[in-house]
């Protein structure tokens, strides 16, 4: 366990610092006792070539479960590195400020004028339960958490727009809702000294998601972060074209690759409807934020809900909240219940935009790509699926 600050002398506390120098420590260690600010237990100071300087327990103690995590060299010096972000743009830093109500140590509490906030920087893969364990313990305190992930290694930082990347369940759990970039995660990078921000995410499937990758250096940031800029229309145009893109080809693939043959809902649903899935509707796939949610990829649960409609003689217009609930139980895996019917929700209010008859037969139904466009562009820049 590795950690930066300890209570010298049993007096004050002292952080190691960027600028602390190594003949610094070297005669601290000579001169000074060093304790747990936590556990109280001793602590020695190790001055390396490798790692980062740091403190550890001299004996291991119950202290550690209550630590953060398991750190790492590269988590010490993010650590610095933000204490030092914090500080130059105006707040109070403690790092590893203990807690005593909470019991709980976040990796920095920096103060500015109005706030608190607990930060925390984030390397290695924890279960999501003890994110909002924290979370929880934050908020009985009244001081808003701020995770900061370290940026993954899939992450093309150095080919920045508009690409395909894949998250992880555990990434995805850092992803926030920003007024500017839609679904955002915002993650900083140690060895670069950037801040990646992973902006604009929309699900393809499974892991997958369409992003727009912007990095910013850590000079250039400021306290509250500084936000992604709306996507101008070229962007949006790439992001519609690589979005249809991958969608076609996921189903030109789909018949080839169906890893349930016959009993495929998507084919069983296209063979009752009398189309190839390569030729189905483009509003049928059509991107919906937050759909991760629903595990099936988009084309098949929208052509699920269009099919079901269909079958039913049921409008648009006529749906009902029952009638959502109902069909997700039924008809689709999620992760998240609130979460699907907002998506569901969506997706109709966006069938209902098309004044779409879910009567006529599916392939009857054209709407031209330009319009389709027109909406995907009011979905990623209002960011609207609140009704
Ligand atoms: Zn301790």
């Amino acid at each position: 366990m590795y950690i930066l600050t300890a209570c010298m002398n049993n007096d004050k506390m002292f952080t190691i610092t960027r600028n602390t120098t190594k003949d610094q420590l070297l005669l601290l260690r000579n001169t000074s006792k060093f304790t747990c600010p936590q556990c109280e237990a001793p602590l020695r100071l190790k001055i390396g070539k490798v790692v980062t300087p740091h403190f550890a327990h001299i004996v291991l103690t119950q202290c550690l479960t209550s630590f953060s995590e398991r750190e790492t060299p590269t988590h010490l010096i993010g650590k610095q590195h933000l204490a030092e972000f914090f500080t130059r743009v105006g707040c109070k830093v403690s790092v590893e400020a203990y807690l005593p109500k909470i019991s709980q140590r976040p990796d920095l509490l920096v103060r500015n004028k109005r706030n608190t906030f607990a930060i925390e920087f984030q390397c290695s893969v924890i279960p999501i339960d003890d994110i909002e364990k924290r979370n929880v313990g934050y908020l009985r305190i009244k001081i808003p958490s701020i995770w900061l992930l370290r940026t993954p290694p899939t992450i093309p930082m150095n080919a920045p727009g508009i690409s395909v990347i894949k998250l992880s369940k555990f990434i995805q759990a850092f992803m926030k809702n920003l007024p500017s970039s839609g679904n955002t995660i915002i993650t900083y990078d140690p060895t670069t000294a950037k801040f990646i921000y992973i902006s604009q995410l929309i699900h393809i499937s499974g892991t997958s998601f369409l992003a727009k990758i912007r990095a910013l250096s850590i000079e250039q940031q400021t306290f509250p972060f500084a936000q992604i800029k709306i996507l101008t229309k070229e962007e949006r145009e790439d992001y519609w074209n690589l979005f249809q893109y991958k969608r076609l080809k996921y189903l030109q693939n789909r018949i080839h690759s169906s890893p349930f043959g016959v009993k495929d809902r998507l084919l069983k649903l296209c063979y009752e409807n009398k189309i190839r899935p390569e030729d189905l509707p483009l509003h049928i796939g059509f991107p919906i934020q937050d759909s991760q949610v629903i595990q099936a990829h988009l084309v098949e649960w929208q052509l699920a809900l269009i099919s079901a409609l269909r079958k039913l003689h049921i409008q648009v217009n006529d749906i009902t909240e029952t009638w959502i609930e109902s069909f997700i139980l039924m008809q689709c895996k999620f992760t998240d219940l609130v979460k699907a019917k907002a998506v569901i929700k969506c997706y109709c209010h966006f069938l209902h935009m098309l004044d779409y008859n879910s009567v006529n037969p599916i392939n009857s139904i054209v709407v031209s790509e330009s319009k389709l466009l027109e909406l995907f562009e009011e979905v990623i820049v209002a960011n609207r699926c609140e009704n």
